[in-house]
Parts: C-alpha cells; structure tokens; sequence
C-alpha cells in the first residue's frame, strides 16, 4: 500500500519536474516594445522534401512547443533526398505545416533556399506565391546528390532570383562563409551580390546560423544595411541541439500580427536575433527592447545617519541582461559596476557617498550581451529622478 503510494507520489514527482522543465525552456517571455508587437521566427528550416529528415508537421509541433509565432518552411529548390519515396513538390511541405498549424496560432510562410555551391550562395527566398517555379538550369543532377552543370552561366544562376523578385520574395544571404565554401574570398560578398542590391533583391543576411554568431555576416549586415536574421537551418530534430539552452530566434516588431505585418517589419529591417544568452540588433530595436525588459528606479534613503541611494533594476522579461552601470557615486558591493540581471531577476544597487542628494542622477549603462554592431555593446545614458523614501 506504502510503496503504492509512493509510486504513484513519484510519477506525480515527475510530471511536476517535466511541466516545470517545459516551462523554463518553452515560451519564452519577451515583452512587446512601444508600437510594435515582439513575434518570435524562424525563416529556415528543411524537412523530408528536401533534405531534412522530419515531416512538415514535425517542424509545426516543434514550433508550437518553443512558442514560436512565425515559422518559414524553406526547402533546397536544386535537391531532393528522397525521390523515390517523395515526387518534387516545394509547395508541399508549406501546405502540410499550414494545414497543421492552422487554428493553433503559428504562422506559416512559404519559401524556398537557393542553394548553388559556387558564389552568390545560398540564399532564401520567403513570402512566396509558388515553390516550385524557381529555374534551376545551373544544376545537372538533383536526386539525392547535388551535381552542377560543369559550365555554368551568370544567366543561369540569376534566374531563380529574377523569379523571387518577380514573386516580391523576402531574399537573405544564408551562412555566408559555410564549410565548403571558398575560404580565400574573406568577403564574400561578390559582384552577383552587389548587382542583386542593385536589383532591389537581396534584402537580409543570417547573422546566426544554427545557433552561431556569424563576425562576417554581421558586418555584411552593417556594411549593406540588410535585415539580422537568426535561424535555426535544422534539418533534423531540433531538441537536442538545443537541449541546454533555448531555440535561436529572429524577434520581429511587427505593427500587425500576420504574414503582411511580418514582411514589413522585416523590410523595414526591425529585428532582433536571440541565441544563447545574446541578442543582436540594430541600436533603436536594441534600446528599445532593453528599455521594455529591464526598468530602473531610485529611492533615497538614510542609512542609519549614511546617506544613499537605493536604485532598483528589475527585470521583466526571460532574457538574461550582463550590465555593467557607471554613476559618479560609488557602486557598492558590485565590482566596476558590473551585474548578471537573470530572467524575471529584480537586483538593488546601492549608491554611496551621496553627501547631498540630487533631483536626479545619471547612470551609465552598458548591456554586454547585446550587440549593436560586430564591436559595441548596446550602452545607454538613464536620467532617473531620485525619488523620497
Ligand atoms: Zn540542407
Ligand atoms: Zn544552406
């Protein structure tokens, strides 16, 4: 009866530590920021209708499970890996993911990877009306081999970005600079990049690929103004990779959530990337992100005849803030200012040898896990009123 008991305690037991365990790693709470709504993407995933090895509504359960709210289905259009047991249909996994995440609150969109070996690349197209239209004349064999034309033509691998233009696609550079790829070319932005520009076609750049910060991409990202983008570019199940940490992301600030709000915001270049413990954006969505996470406040008080300043930081966001805080008081108990703010964390920072209160102080503050640019950290300048106790 006893041991009945605790079988049945111990399963309770489990279940508990499951549903807790999911509820740290799923659903990750990021606040909206002021006239936007923060959606969480990911533009860049494979499946069996290419060369992944999931069924679409694999990627739409994994989606529904990490809390994304917008996922892109984004087949190799030069490769099938299964064609005997599959017919050449990229429209396919779109309406098999669409159909399973219909009603569930997950957006779909469809897409497609370019993927020649030679310069430009690989490169998504997004937002599509048809998968399947794309010319591939560069390639000689698709099945379950990768095989290029021995002489290729400029022609011949432009068109299928003629088509995602004449398709008003969402284009981005994938992984510039991925293993097999000519390491000499330390640029990797050609003269078939630059003419895509000119054209209007080449939009975005992926920054983090499967979890990796890409130095190169970003300064690709600076240098061309291209939209960040974070993708996860998986091909098999997802969990493991991923099993200490969380799912890579690309953060949209879209007006509207929908497919068309999604597209402008990512024209408009209004992301954030979040892997691991750091963010990358553009300083005005950085700022902004910061400032609708984390909130300041300052109290002054009497410290037993000492007077001080008691400033409160607290998190409200699932993200993890490495700040350091410069005041023209002195910082106590924190070393050069320097502090870990966790998820949900609320932290006092105590400032000392105030002799005379002010009506306000300034902080300087530098977020150290999120990047503005390849060498700068997001850092800001707070006026805070020094409030009565
Ligand atoms: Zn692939
Ligand atoms: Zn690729």
């Amino acid at each position: 009866m006893r041991n009945k008991f605790l079988v049945i305690l111990s399963i309770i037991m489990q279940f508990l530590a499951v549903g807790t365990a999911m509820a740290q790693n799923n659903k990750i709470k990021i606040p909206d920021i002021p006239g936007f709504y923060t959606l969480k993407g990911d533009f860049h995933m494979h499946t069996v209708f290419s060369d992944g090895h999931v069924w679409p509504t694999f990627r739409v359960n994994e989606a529904l499970r990490d809390g994304m709210d917008v996922i892109a289905i984004t087949e190799h259009m030069d490769y099938e890996g299964f064609p005997e047991e599959i017919e050449r249909d990229y429209n396919k996994s779109y309406e098999i993911a669409l159909e399973a995440a219909s009603k569930k609150g997950l957006m779909v969109i469809r897409g497609v990877e370019i993927s020649p070996r030679v310069p430009p690349y690989h490169h998504n197209a997004i937002f599509l009306e048809d998968a399947n239209s794309f010319p591939m004349g560069y390639m000689e064999n698709t099945h379950k081999q990768f095989v290029m034309k021995d002489s290729l033509t400029r022609e011949q691998l432009m068109a299928p970005f003629l088509e995602a233009k004449k398709q008003d696609a969402f284009v981005s550079y994938n992984h510039p600079s991925f293993k097999w790829w000519d390491k000499k070319d330390t640029l990797l932005f050609t003269d078939f990049h630059h003419e895509l520009l000119e054209k209007g076609i080449l939009k975005g750049v992926e920054v983090v690929n499967s979890g990796r910060y890409n130095i190169i991409a970003h300064r690709m990202a600076m240098k061309y103004n291209l939209t960040l983008l974070c993708n996860t570019d998986e091909h098999y199940d997802m969990y493991p990779r991923y099993a200490d940490t969380h799912r890579p992301m690309t953060l949209v600030f879209a007006k509207e959530k929908s497919i068309a709000g999604i597209k402008e915001a990512m024209e408009a270049k209004r992301t954030a990337l979040y892997f691991g413990d750091y963010l990358v954006a553009r300083k005005k969505e950085a700022l902004a992100l910061f400032n609708s996470s984390v909130s300041f406040n300052a109290v002054k008080q009497d410290r037993g005849g000492e007077p001080i300043v008691v400033v409160t930081i607290k998190n409200k966001s699932d993200l993890l803030f490495n700040i350091q805080i410069k005041s023209k008081f002195d910082i106590e108990e924190f070393p050069l200012g320097q502090l870990e703010l966790g998820a949900n964390e609320e932290k006092k920072l105590i400032l000392k040898a105030v002799w005379k209160y002010p009506e306000t102080t300034y902080l300087n503050i530098t977020v150290g896990n999120f990047l503005v640019s390849p060498d700068e950290a997001l850092n800001l300048d707070l006026e805070l009123p020094i409030l009565e106790e």
